[in-house]
């Protein structure tokens, strides 16, 4: 299964990715995530990359194809993954276009996840990770249990929120998304490979969705 999670900041793709590596057996590459990891990590990347996620811009496409190249090339992403947070723009939606054209690896769906507005700040304002695992959690509707434990450290998770979740960081964000992102949406209905679901509400609720989408994309 080759599949993207199209939708804007807040939208759920983090959190619906983690249950389809489990149902799935196939990894999420999160360009958001690679791109965390080589900010803390103080790269020359993260470096040049850190301005423009902190102000809530999209980092360079150069960039972006430069990680998610060498993250294809793994071989865990052989069997399938789920792409979250990219393609961004339609250049970098032409640009994995070829290069999943020579991998031979056609898309077998994008999925887009539909939220209104006041949802997804308020989402987002509740979004909490956990430092060591990074699993994504939400105080107003999915918090950590209190008696569950972090995989890496076998203790409680230590849960902090991302710098760019701030109200002017989101604002930005989410107009990053309709002027840039959001054409993916006709870029890949015209390619036949788009599936909408409802995104609003319990996350188990809109896990069924999203997997009867994906059911379907196989027929
Ligand atoms: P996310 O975790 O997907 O919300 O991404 C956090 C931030 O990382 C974004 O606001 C961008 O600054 C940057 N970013 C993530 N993915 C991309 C991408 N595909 N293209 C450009 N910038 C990205």
């Amino acid at each position: 299964m080759r599949i993207i999670l199209l939708g804007a900041p807040g939208s759920g793709k983090g959190t619906q990715s983690q249950r389809l590596v489990e149902q799935y057996g196939i990894p999420q590459i999160s360009t958001g995530d690679l791109l965390r990891a080589a900010v803390a990590q103080g790269t020359p990347l993260g470096l040049e990359a850190r301005s423009a996620m902190d102000a809530g811009k999209l980092v360079e496409d150069r960039i972006v194809l430069g990680m998610i190249r060498e993250r294809l090339a793994q071989p865990d992403a052989r069997k399938g993954f789920i792409l979250d947070g990219f393609p961004r723009n339609l250049a970098q939606a032409q640009a994995l276009d070829e290069m999943l054209g020579a991998l031979k690896q056609p898309l077998n769906a994008v999925v887009l996840m539909e939220v209104d507005y006041g949802e997804l700040t308020r989402r987002i304002s509740g979004r909490r990770s956990c430092t060591d695992c990074g699993k994504v959690f939400n105080v107003f509707t999915s918090p950590a249990d209190p008696a569950g434990t972090c995989p890496v450290t076998k203790t409680p998770h230590r849960l902090f929120q991302r710098p760019d979740d701030n109200e002017a960081t989101v604002k930005e964000r989410l107009k990053v998304y309709d002027e840039k992102t959001r054409p993916l949406i006709d870029f890949y209905r015209r390619k036949g490979v788009l599936y909408s679901i409802d995104a609003a509400g319990a996350v188990e609720d809109v896990y069924e969705r999203l997997h009867s989408a994906l059911e379907h994309s196989r027929l």
